[in-house]
């Protein structure tokens, strides 16, 4: 295959894709100052809709209800758009999925829970390849509660598997945290079987979606999943900052014990009342007041999904990753670059790194490009396809001025 026939094949993909018309609905994408967008799993681009709600929300809501927004709908907003998360994103029935915090703080509210529903448990599995804030606050609750990190190192390409994690747990194990999608390899792991491991062995499992959330379909009530929690600033373009979500499965509500005791978590919050007593279900989850500002790009973007559906979304991305693969192997392959991706598209999320000695050089000269994708140590370039607004020609675009740089020497 030549490079004619991968932009041939690039026209024909972009003109037969059923969610092509959506890409115009997010703003910048006919930027010519930015030929390539490649890493919207770090940071989704923002919808045209967006701009027309902060609009809205500026003038009417928050500068014409004032105060009263708190009882209009923005108190409730945290639940609500949790269980649109839920219902559009993740398999999850209502009352699960509550909006707060950062990923990271969320990470410790869950983590913190599954100890003291554990207790007398005093392992928790986490892998080496695990994101960093993952990694970095199971330390530091290991050290808070007195507990041992059971360390499990993968394969850098691959990510956790059913046996890894059958291997290691047991009756020491509290809990395990991994993530869905693997941020660098973006290997997919299977959710039903490893939560299955877990269960087996009378632990808890907390699963990261912050790569998965809008990009891959998932099934947490079907798959028995007990925490998860996740980024919205990646595929669901709430924006930098935007909000994390968390999901509790019901059946651990009533018993969860959360350590960051604020006000709004309460069960009374006006009534202003000594000693806390936690709110029912799980707005117990929260802790102060909601980012609501940080909530309205969030709900453009799951309604955009809902009117797609995951299943078409999902589609399309393994389509990308399938062609950027391609594109891949035909132009980078002969100058030494070397996929550190699943190349079995069942095992991948929506991205694909490759990795090369000279990535960091050549991020930086397509960056000035306006070719954005990201670097990720040691030698990786992340190529990101974000299904509603990458298309094939931008895609292969990407992979051609890498090309480019590298046959420049
Ligand atoms: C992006 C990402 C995070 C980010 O956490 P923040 O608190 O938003 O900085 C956490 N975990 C994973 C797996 C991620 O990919």
């Amino acid at each position: 295959m030549t490079v004619d026939s991968l932009l041939t094949r690039a026209h024909a993909l972009d003109s037969a894709d059923p969610l092509v018309e959506h890409r115009k609905r997010f703003i910048g994408h006919n930027d010519p100052g930015l030929p390539a967008y490649l890493d919207g799993n770090s940071l989704g681009r923002p919808l045209q809709s967006t701009l027309e709600r902060y609009n809205s929300f500026i003038t009417t809501q928050w500068g014409g209800r004032l105060i009263r927004g708190w009882d209009d709908g923005w108190l409730q907003l945290p639940l609500t758009l949790g269980d649109r998360i839920g219902e559009v994103a993740l398999g999850a029935a209502k009352g699960q999925c509550i909006v707060a915090d950062s990923t990271t703080v969320l990470l410790y509210k869950l983590a913190r829970a599954a100890v003291a529903a554990r207790p007398g448990r005093t392992e928790i599995v986490v892998d080496r390849d695990n994101f960093p804030t993952d990694r970095y606050i199971m330390e530091g609750i290991a050290d808070e509660c007195g507990l041992r990190l059971r360390w499990v190192q993968p394969s850098p390409d691959g990510g956790m598997t059913s046996e890894d994690v059958r291997d290691v747990v047991g009756p020491d194990t509290a809990f395990v945290v991994l993530s869905h999608v693997a941020y660098r390899s973006g290997y997919l792991s299977d959710m039903e079987s490893i939560t299955a491991c877990v269960h087996d062995a009378g632990a808890l499992v907390l699963w990261d979606l912050s790569h998965s959330v809008g990009s891959v379909p998932v099934h947490l009530d079907d798959c028995g999943v007990d925490y998860a929690v996740g980024c919205s600033y990646k595929y669901l373009n709430g924006g930098p900052g935007a909000p994390a979500w968390a999901y509790v499965a019901e059946r651990h509500q009533a018993e969860l014990n959360q350590p960051i005791q604020g006000w709004l978590g309460s069960a009374d919050p006006f009534g202003m009342v000594q000693g806390y007593e936690p709110a029912l279900g799980i707005r117990r989850m929260l802790s102060g007041t909601p980012p609501i500002m940080g909530m309205l790009a969030i709900e453009d973007m799951v309604d955009l999904i809902g009117t797609v559906g995951m299943d078409e979304v999902r589609k399309k991305s393994v389509a990308l990753t399938e062609f950027a693969l391609e594109s891949v192997e035909v132009l980078l392959a002969p100058h030494d670059v070397r996929v550190a991706s699943p190349t079995d598209a069942a095992r991948r999320g929506s991205h694909i790194t490759i990795d090369h000695p000279s990535f960091k050089e050549v991020t930086a000269q397509l960056w000035e490009k306006g070719i954005i994708p990201d670097y990720r140590n040691p030698d990786g370039i992340r190529l990101g396809m974000s299904p509603l607004s990458t298309s094939f020609g931008e895609t292969l675009h990407g992979v051609m001025a890498i090309e480019a740089i590298l046959a420049a020497g």
